[in-house]
């Protein structure tokens, strides 16, 4: 049984796993990959919906060598399929209505006012950090988006319900909003090095934010 000698020492394999299935980690160029030996003829790559990692099924006796070019020369379909796969996770998780949750006139009063309270002090805060002001800032409400910017005009539109929920999810999309101000072409590079400058936990409150259920227009 020749095939047996390819067997890593450092093989994790599930004591329930198939005793065909040897399954190993490999790093190829920072990129973490599961590989599965398996009595087949071709490799086979694949990305993960769940979670973006990246899984090889390779012949039992293929070199580790060969399964690195095969990731290496698909690097770039990796990437963008985990860049989208991220996207429609993102999407999953973001703004669900709940149609329980609706706006009242009284409702609406309270945001506003709490939004129109809060915002002097946030925006002296971080008007000397991000470097750039609004012209102007409009409340709504909106359904499928915390806040919106036109950096051309500095006009930032803030969702009125952040005026009902913890004051640290409106602080996290003003500086979101106001980053844009320096007009980041949306949410690429630039615009991440900037909002890992200004509040490096805002991923985390953007996650935490858009499990809030949204409010309905009445
Ligand atoms: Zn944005």
């Amino acid at each position: 049984m020749p095939f047996r000698r390819s067997a890593a020492s450092h093989a994790t394999q599930s004591p329930h796993a198939p005793r065909t299935a040897r399954v190993t980690t490999i790093t190829v160029d920072g990129l973490p990959v599961t590989v599965a030996r398996k009595p087949i003829k071709n490799m086979y790559l694949r990305v993960r919906p769940a979670d973006g990692s990246i899984e090889i099924s390779a012949p039992l006796r293929m070199g580790e060598r060969r399964i690195v070019d095969f990731v290496r020369e698909r690097r770039d379909w990796i990437v963008r399929t985990q860049t989208r796969l991220a996207k429609v996770r993102d999407e999953k998780g973001g703004m669900r209505a709940d149609p329980r949750l609706t706006w009242t006139d009284e409702r609406r009063r309270e945001a506003e006012a709490t939004i129109r309270a809060a915002l002097p002090e946030l925006l002296a805060k971080w008007t000397p950090i991000i470097g750039r002001a609004p012209s102007h800032i409009t409340l709504r409400i909106m359904t499928s988006r915390w806040g919106s910017c036109t950096p051309k005009t500095g006009r930032i539109r803030l969702n009125l319900q952040l005026g009902l929920l913890d004051p640290k999810f409106l602080e996290s999309v003003l500086v979101h909003e106001m980053t844009h101000l320096w007009n980041t072409h949306g949410h690429g590079p630039e615009f991440q090095r900037r909002m890992d400058a200004y509040q490096p936990n805002w991923r985390q409150l953007k996650r935490e934010l858009n499990r809030h259920p949204v409010m309905q227009r009445p």
